[in-house]
């Protein structure tokens, strides 16, 4: 598995599977849920609202697969974020399995390629350095990581970029 740190918007990322920070609604949001929508047009927001139908919603941690409709990626993989309100290990457990529950589902869905935003790091205020840490841990610890041939970690803002080559680098 091969790991990359891009600078860039997710919505044009061409992989497998693009990651959402979505929220428990899955009916879409501010930040890069909303982009991923917006851009991505009513497929994915249809595909949502059957997820919803069935099963109402997706919990904190867990993770949906959608269509990417008209994006270039194929899927978009929607997991819910931990909410930070103060340094908790539940937050950080719940983080972690943001990234491990979409990893599980991407390689039910023989997913090869993935690219992750920061999960938690905008609107949901998670620090960006503690995010980047537990996105990288979580990733190189995932027990089949083997399967999957590219994880990149997509970052909007200088930051969080900075962040994500020191702790690769070291
Ligand atoms: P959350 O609610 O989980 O915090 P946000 O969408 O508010 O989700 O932010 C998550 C991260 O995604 C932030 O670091 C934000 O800067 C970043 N982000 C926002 N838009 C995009 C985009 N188009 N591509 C990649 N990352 C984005």
């Amino acid at each position: 598995m091969k790991i990359e740190i891009f600078k860039a918007d997710i919505t044009e990322i061409q992989v497998d599977a693009i990651v959402n920070a979505a929220n428990t609604s899955l009916l879409g949001g501010g930040g890069v849920d909303g982009a991923i929508h917006r851009k991505g047009g009513k497929a994915i927001l249809d595909d949502c609202v059957k997820i919803r139908n069935k099963q109402g919603g997706c919990k904190v941690g867990d993770a949906v697969i959608t269509t990417a409709g008209n994006l270039p990626a194929k899927y978009v993989i929607h997991t819910v974020g931990p909410v930070w309100n103060g340094d908790k290990d539940e937050k950080s457990k719940l983080l972690s399995d943001c990234y491990k529950n979409s990893l599980e589902l991407a390689i039910k869905n023989e997913i090869k390629t993935i690219a992750f935003p920061g999960i938690s790091t905008g609107i949901y205020r998670f620090p960006k350095d503690k995010a980047a840490r537990i996105a990288i841990k979580s990733v190189k610890d995932f027990y089949k990581i083997s399967e999957i041939e590219k994880v990149i970690f997509v970052c909007f803002d200088k930051e969080s970029y900075e962040i994500y080559q020191s702790l690769l680098e070291s």
